[in-house]
C-alpha cells in the first residue's frame, strides 16, 4: 500500500474575520488544529501545534509516536502562554494522522473537536470522538445526536491543547485498505454539514481529493460558513496504482504566453516581474522634468547670445 493523492485547504468562512485553523498535509503526516483564544492567540496556538507536529521524524511511529508529538505540542503552547501575557488562556484542538504506508497502519492522535473520518466503499465513519460538552451529554444519554447538532454550546470543548501543563491524548492505530479515503477536518466543516452531505460531496467529486476539498469548503460556506473551515484529505492506494499526476503551477493571469508552448517556470517569473516593473514609467515617450529644464536653458542661452551679437553689431 501507499499514500495516493492528497489535498489540504483552509478557508476563513463567512462570519469570522481571521482564520485560526492550521493544517499539515505533508505525507505521511496529516493534521488539523483549530485555535482558540482572544486577539490572535488562537492563531498562535494552532501554529505552535502544527510546528511541533512538523518536527516528526522518520523515527516517529504509531499511536505512541503521534501521542508523544501532541504532548510536546501541548507543552510548548502552555509554556508560551505563561511567558506571553497576550496569549494567556490560548488553546487549540489537534487531530493528526500518521501513515505507515508499507503496512497500511494509520495512527491517529486527537484532542478536542476536530475530527478524522474514513470513507471506505460507500460508508463514511467518524473515527474520533469529540472532546466536547455536547458529545459527553450524548454519551450520557442527556441529549440525542440531533439535539446536540443544534445545541447553543455545541462548540464548547472539554479538552484542548495548551490550556493545562499536561494533556490526555486519545491515540489509536487502524488498518487501512486500498481505496480508503481519510478526511481530517475542523468543526467549521462538521458543524455545517451532515455526514451524508460530506460523503455525497466527496462522491460527486469522484473521490478526487483536490476537487472534494474545494467542494466541501464551498458546501460549508453555502450552509453559512459560521466558522473557519479546514479540510485535509488523503487516499490509500495499492502499490500498483499510478503515481498522482503533478498539479501544474498556476500561471499569473496577466502574463501573455509565447505561442510555442515550451515555457519554463523561470520565464513566467521574469515576465511577471517585467510587467510589474513597466508600470511606474508612464512618461517613457516624453522628456522628463529634467529634459524640459535643459531645453529651456538652451533657448535662453541662444537668445542671450543673439542679443549680444545684435548689440555688438549695432554699436
Ligand atoms: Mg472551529
Amino acid at each position: 500500500m501507499k499514500i495516493g493523492r492528497t489535498a489540504g485547504v483552509t478557508d476563513t468562512g463567512r462570519r469570522r474575520l481571521r482564520n485560526e485553523d492550521a493544517f499539515i498535509c505533508e505525507p505521511p503526516l496529516f493534521a488539523v488544529a483549530d485555535g482558540m483564544g482572544g486577539a490572535r492567540a488562537g492563531e498562535v496556538a494552532a501554529g505552535l501545534a502544527a510546528a511541533a507536529l512538523e518536527e516528526a521524524g522518520s523515527e516517529t511511529r504509531g499511536a505512541e509516536g503521534v501521542a508523544a508529538l501532541i504532548v510536546e505540542a501541548n507543552k510548548r503552547i502552555w509554556e508560551r502562554s505563561l511567558n506571553d501575557p497576550r496569549t494567556t488562556g490560548m488553546g487549540t484542538t489537534v487531530t493528526a494522522a500518521l501513515v505507515d504506508a508499507a503496512s497500511g497502519a494509520v495512527a491517529i492522535g486527537h484532542v478536542g473537536d476536530s475530527r478524522a473520518y474514513l470513507l471506505r466503499d460507500e460508508t463514511l465513519e467518524q473515527l474520533t470522538t469529540d472532546h466536547s460538552l455536547v458529545a459527553e451529554l450524548v454519551e450520557s444519554g442527556v441529549l440525542t445526536p440531533e439535539e446536540a447538532e443544534r445545541h447553543p454550546q455545541r462548540s464548547a470543548i472539554t479538552r484542548a491543547l495548551g490550556t493545562e501543563p499536561t494533556v490526555e491524548v486519545d491515540a489509536f492505530t487502524m488498518q487501512a485498505e486500498p481505496g480508503d479515503l481519510f478526511l481530517v477536518c475542523s468543526d467549521g466543516l462538521s458543524a455545517m454539514l451532515s455526514d451524508e452531505a460530506v460523503s455525497s460531496a466527496i462522491e460527486t467529486a469522484d473521490r478526487d481529493p483536490e476537487r472534494a476539498a474545494a467542494a466541501l469548503v464551498a458546501a460549508a460556506n453555502a450552509r453559512g460558513g459560521e466558522d473557519n473551515i479546514t479540510v485535509v484529505l488523503f487516499e490509500i492506494v495499492d502499490d500498483q496504482a499510478p503515481a498522482p499526476s503533478p498539479v501544474p503551477e498556476p500561471v499569473p493571469e496577466a502574463t501573455v504566453l509565447p505561442e510555442a508552448g515550451e515555457l519554463t517556470e523561470e520565464d513566467v517569473q521574469v515576465e511577471a516581474s517585467e510587467s510589474v516593473a513597466a508600470e511606474p514609467e508612464p512618461s517613457r515617450h516624453g522628456a522628463g522634468a529634467g529634459g524640459r529644464v535643459a531645453a529651456l536653458a538652451l533657448i535662453v542661452s541662444v537668445l542671450v547670445v543673439g542679443l549680444l551679437v545684435l548689440y555688438l553689431a549695432v554699436r
